[in-house]
């Protein structure tokens, strides 16, 4: 395994510091995290550097490029700001990579250069009320009309679901099906008539927007089925790589910024007439924190070269999510402790990264299931 950055992806990275410092320097994530203002701007901005399309293959309006290059993208961009990793992420991840792993080629002749150009965007509906670790509990209906599907139902927690272009949301469209069998993925625009929304308020991460939806009987076309009728939690479940490593990706990057902060910090701050690094309680801090980043930041690129091999990677896309989480708040819960009260105001940054992180150990599938996950792949 060949982990060493080639000058290609250097310059990307260097760009996207660029692009960065000009458009939502820290300044502006402070200001947007309070006024709660997701910076929506950003993808086009990402499309003028191509890393929309990094992932996408050439005939489908994209580049070719590597996983491991998406994975790097999405740390740098995570270290900047989680509010800009999420729009980076989500967008390949429940759009980009679900239509090129299991779309028909028409939507993926029709969609995939829109997603490469920053035109659309993609929120992912499968938490319900009643059914979040437990997905395969879900009873959103879509139920067989002429030319489609009638949904009804109700998700609940789905990010960006408003300035989505599609909620890509599961239905069970076998009536009577149980768990993970008769689910089809529906491609539903937000402005479809039967889609009400409403905000929900929440600890951290203020700038990916929460949704609650209630779907009555909303019109669904055939054209916009994503993947097999029926066969959705399967489909599904073939793309969890790609949301995995970019919650592991963003939880690095992340990660980094807050031990680079404590450490800027403690060479500063004087106490008892010394500055807090000189203490060597606070130096082995900082030295456990620095290694569980760069064990989750190997074990993620460990994960990216797997993708690239195109070789199986369940239990590595399960362990990077698990062990990035984990390091992320382990480093702000610590991060906290040794900024005293500069860390709890609300002018620094590591409370956003602290608050931010909550998230992570139990989003995106919660980390006892990624536990059981990596169990059954060891033969338990
Ligand atoms: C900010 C935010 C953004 C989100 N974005 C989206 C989105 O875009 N799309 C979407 O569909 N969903 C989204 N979700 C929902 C998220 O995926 C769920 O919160 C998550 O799946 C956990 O479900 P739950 O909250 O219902 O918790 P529960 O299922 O009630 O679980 C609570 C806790 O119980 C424990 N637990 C549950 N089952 C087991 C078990 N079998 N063994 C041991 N322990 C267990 C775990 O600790 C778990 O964290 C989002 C949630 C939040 C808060």
């Amino acid at each position: 395994m060949d982990f060493s950055i080639d000058p290609e992806q250097r310059a990307l990275l260097d760009s996207i510091d660029r692009m960065m410092a000009t458009h939502l320097p820290p300044d502006e994530v402070r200001r947007r995290d309070a006024a709660h203002e997701p910076p929506d701007f950003l993808l086009k901005e990402y499309a003028k550097l191509g890393l929309l399309a990094i992932p996408i293959p050439e005939q489908y309006g994209g580049l070719g490029g590597s996983w491991m290059t998406v994975a790097l993208a999405n740390e740098r961009l995570g270290y900047h700001a989680a509010m800009a990793a999420s729009i980076f992420g989500t967008t390949l991840g429940f759009g980009g990579m679900s239509i090129l792993t299991y779309g028909s080629e028409a939507q993926k002749r029709s969609l995939l250069p829109r997603v490469a150009n920053g035109e659309l965007r993609f929120a992912l509906g499968l938490t319900e009320p009643g059914a979040g670790t437990d997905a395969g509990a879900l009873t959103t209906r879509g139920e067989r009309v002429a030319g489609g599907w009638k949904v009804t139902g109700r998700k609940t927690w789905i990010s960006n679901a408003k300035t989505a272009s599609y909620i890509v949301t599961a239905c069970r469209t076998e009536a009577g099906s149980q768990g993970g069998r008769g689910i089809s993925m529906l491609m539903i625009p937000p402005d479809t008539p039967g889609v009400h929304m409403t905000q929900l308020n929440k600890v951290g991460n203020n700038c990916l927007t929460s949704w609650d939806i209630a779907f009555d009987e909303a019109f669904v076309p055939e054209d916009n089925l994503l993947g097999q009728e029926g066969g959705g939690f399967r489909n599904l479940m073939s793309t969890l790589q790609f949301s995995r490593s970019g919650q592991a990706s963003s939880a690095t990057g992340q990660s980094q910024r807050a031990v680079d902060i404590v450490v800027a910090h403690v060479k500063e701050r004087v106490q008892f007439g010394r500055t807090l690094s000189s203490f060597q309680s606070i130096q082995h801090r900082l030295a456990d924190m620095q290694t569980r980043v760069d064990q989750t930041r190997l074990m993620l690129y460990r994960l990216a070269w797997l993708v690239d091999q195109g070789e199986r990677c369940r239990k590595e896309a399960a362990q990077a999510k698990m062990l990035a989480s984990e390091c992320l708040q382990y480093v702000t819960d610590h991060g906290m402790q040794m900024l005293g009260s500069f860390g709890y105001s609300m002018e620094g940054d590591m409370q956003r990264l602290w608050r931010d992180s909550r998230l992570y150990t139990f989003g995106e599938g919660a980390n006892e299931i990624q536990r059981e996950l990596i169990a059954r792949e060891m033969g338990l």
